[in-house]
């Protein structure tokens, strides 16, 4: 973990002395800039393995470098936005960002997520919290999923995921027909006890429907169950005859207890 780069984008200096010093007490190699221009020139000459970006910045403002920043690379990014930007953080989280805390935050809870987040960068797409293959290929209907590689082609067409997207379609690639709710995707992809909004998972969701679906508006692949959370249909791979995935997985009980309902006993 020693050494890992984290770059603060952030204009308040009370805030950027904060969170360096939290972030510095735990190992990591902060670099802090103050504008967004900075910040882009900073991202691309030190590819930093880490993103905590303030929305509300002068010149070049949070939302666009966000933006640009990921037109060149899938570093996570975690923003910061004060509690009347909710827009904003939305909009945040469509261009890009991985995850966002609202001001006034804790900074343990933000050491806490960056810690989280690496730890799973570090230790590859498994995590430790769920059965995945280091290698090999998933083939979950019209998609090939590239473990080893981290690619997903769609109909001999690459797919460029962040690597935030990756992971949330493999945990749903591998366990097809399995319901999630967004409290367990919140803890298998984003990595930790998640108390914030939920709804980080909904856009994300969004944002893998746009590249993996013929129609986000009307999915296929990634559906969701209402009320409950988000699954990976298996129903049509079947219909079609035509897909298939090849590595038989154990059948595992869902996350989520489908019980009837008890009925009293006369
Ligand atoms: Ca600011």
């Amino acid at each position: 973990m020693a050494g890992e780069r984290i770059l603060v984008v952030e204009d308040e200096a009370n805030i950027v002395n904060l969170v360096r010093a939290y972030l510095e007490r735990e190992g990591f190699a902060v670099k802090t800039v103050t504008d967004g221009r900075a910040a882009l020139q900073q991202a691309h000459a030190t590819r930093p393995d880490l993103i905590i970006l303030d929305l509300m910045l002068p010149g070049i403002d949070g939302l666009e470098v966000c933006r640009r920043l990921r037109q060149e690379s899938d570093v996570y990014i975690i923003m910061l936005t004060a509690k009347t930007e909710e827009a904003d953080r939305i909009v945040g989280l469509e261009l890009g960002a991985d995850d966002y805390l609202t001001k006034p935050f804790s900074p343990r809870e933000l050491v806490a997520r960056v810690k989280a987040v690496l730890r799973r960068r570090r230790e590859g797409d498994g995590g430790g919290t769920r059965v995945t293959h280091e290698s090999g290929t998933i083939v979950a209907g019209p998609l090939t999923i590239d473990l080893a590689r981290r690619r997903v082609i769609k109909n001999g067409q690459l797919i460029d995921l962040t690597a935030l997207e990756f992971e949330l379609l493999h945990v749903f690639a591998d366990d097809p027909g399995i319901v999630f709710s967004r409290a367990q995707l919140l803890q298998r992809v984003w990595g930790y006890d998640y108390v914030g909004d939920e709804r980080v998972v909904d856009v994300h969701i969004g944002l893998l429907r746009k590249k993996i679906e013929a129609d986000p508006s009307e999915p296929l692949l990634l559906k969701t169950v209402r009320g409950v959370g988000y699954k990976y249909d298996e129903e049509w791979r079947v219909a079609s005859g035509e897909y298939y995935r090849p590595s038989p997985i154990a059948h595992r009980p869902s996350p989520i207890a489908h019980r009837p309902p008890k009925v009293a006993e006369p």
